[in-house]
């Protein structure tokens, strides 16, 4: 029996949920879908589902590791500065024009890792500025997208390197299966639950008006100002375009925009960070004004403070997320080098770009508007982990008071 005869089931809910809950596709609404070929069980489903959604045209654009690879070994050094501009112009037009937008991940997440790094930085910076346009309407939240992902063998190899191939899918497959919540009869009706659980959260939070979080843990002491007019968020959202979808599959967290200039104290990271092939151990900084003026990471230093040196923006903090201890893909212990995951096994901060959706009314606030309220801005938006089971944090009011939000992990009530 193949994988996908044995998890028919499964691969049917998770297109169920992609289509209806993830994406809430819209009747007579175009979808633009991209994903790895070793996908195809999914991606073949996800089709079949938006058609019967109502879909108008579906357009899959498939990406193999492969091909991929191919160019990094025979393509000589010219290549390293070129991107199909002319596909996400293409892409742009799509979004402008009403279209939707589905990811399905699943490729090795290192799978560039032993490649010349010059050369993926390379590819990738061009890749990003052809990207622009395109991107610029997903980070907008102009239309409604989301994405969800496969176990694929490569993945799952990277993840379980001592397992035999099979049963290092089984065990990505499971924990996928159970994070999107498609191990159970009704997805639909659990994601409407899931949702309205992480929407209670982000309506008391936005009731608090905090003025600040403060974390406690192992290593750190740590406390996060937040921007002025901050708005909590989570869960199901409503793009622009007026359609609520879930952007990703799965996703635990409530989130806000901190104050660029208010984080103070250090703070140690719980797991490490997987970032663009390298892996980042050990994290431990500290914030003077919002800013980043010491770093140290037992493995991958270098790495770190590159990053860090991307441009200001870089040094501060654009998000900080809540997630439970007690949450499904942290309870399954394992990283998976993949930040659609990992971001939602614990509490995380992000440097880098912070979300307008994270403002009041952030749809109509220029960005000069959002730097005045202290939103941060930056070429990147990268998230590591700083909550686990020892995680306390405080609200402090504006008036200096403290409420308790976690203790031990958890939320506190
Ligand atoms: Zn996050
Ligand atoms: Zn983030």
């Amino acid at each position: 029996m193949t994988f996908e005869e044995k998890h028919a089931a499964e691969l049917d809910r998770l297109a169920r949920v992609a289509v209806r809950v993830g994406l809430n596709l819209q009747q007579g609404q175009d979808l633009v879908l991209t994903g790895p070929v070793t996908a195809l069980p999914l991606i073949r489903r996800v089709v079949a589902e938006a058609y019967e959604a109502g879909a108008g045209l579906v357009t899959p654009i498939l990406g193999d590791e492969e091909l991929m690879l191919a160019r990094y070994r025979n393509a000589g050094d010219h290549s390293f500065d070129k991107a199909p501009g002319w596909l996400y112009e293409g892409m742009a037009k799509a979004f402008e024009n009403g279209a939707a937008r589905m990811v399905i991940v699943g490729d090795d997440p290192m799978l560039l890792a032993e490649q010349d790094a010059e050369k993926v930085s390379r590819a990738g910076k061009a890749n990003s500025m052809a990207y622009k346009p395109a991107l610029e309407r997903i980070a907008n939240f102009e239309i409604n997208w989301s994405i969800a992902s496969y176990p694929s063998l490569s993945w799952a190899r990277r993840m379980f390197p001592d397992l035999p191939d099979d049963a290092a899918v089984e065990k990505l497959a499971h924990a996928i299966f159970a994070a999107s919540r498609v191990d159970r009869e009704d997805p639909v009706a659990a994601w409407a639950d899931h949702n309205a659980t992480l929407r209670a959260r982000t309506n008391w939070l936005n009731e608090q008006r905090f003025a600040a979080l403060h974390f406690t843990g192992p290593g750190t002491d740590l406390t996060v100002g937040l921007a002025d007019g901050h708005a909590w968020q989570g869960g199901a959202s409503q793009a622009r375009n007026g359609v609520i979808c879930n952007p990703n599959i799965p996703t635990e967290e409530v989130f806000t925009t901190p104050h660029a200039a208010k984080t103070q104290g250090h703070v140690r990271a719980t797991k490490p960070l997987s970032h663009q092939g390298s892996l980042i151990e050990d994290i431990e900084v500290r914030f003077e004004q919002g800013r980043i003026v010491e770093a140290r990471a037992s493995k991958g230093e270098a790495v770190l403070r590159k990053l860090l040196e991307t441009d200001e923006g870089a040094r501060r903090l654009g998000e900080v997320a809540l997630v439970p201890h007690s949450s499904p893909i942290s309870q399954s212990g394992q990283l998976f080098y993949n930040t659609l995951y990992d971001e939602n096994a614990a509490c995380h901060i992000a440097l880098g770009q912070c979300y307008s959706k994270c403002f009041v009314n952030g749809e109509k606030l220029s960005p000069d508007e959002i730097a005045e309220r202290g939103g941060n801005a930056s070429l990147i938006h990268v998230d590591w982990m700083i909550g686990g089971p020892e995680t306390d944090i405080d609200g402090i009011t504006p008036n200096g008071d403290q409420v308790p939000v976690f203790r031990q992990g958890e939320w506190a009530s």
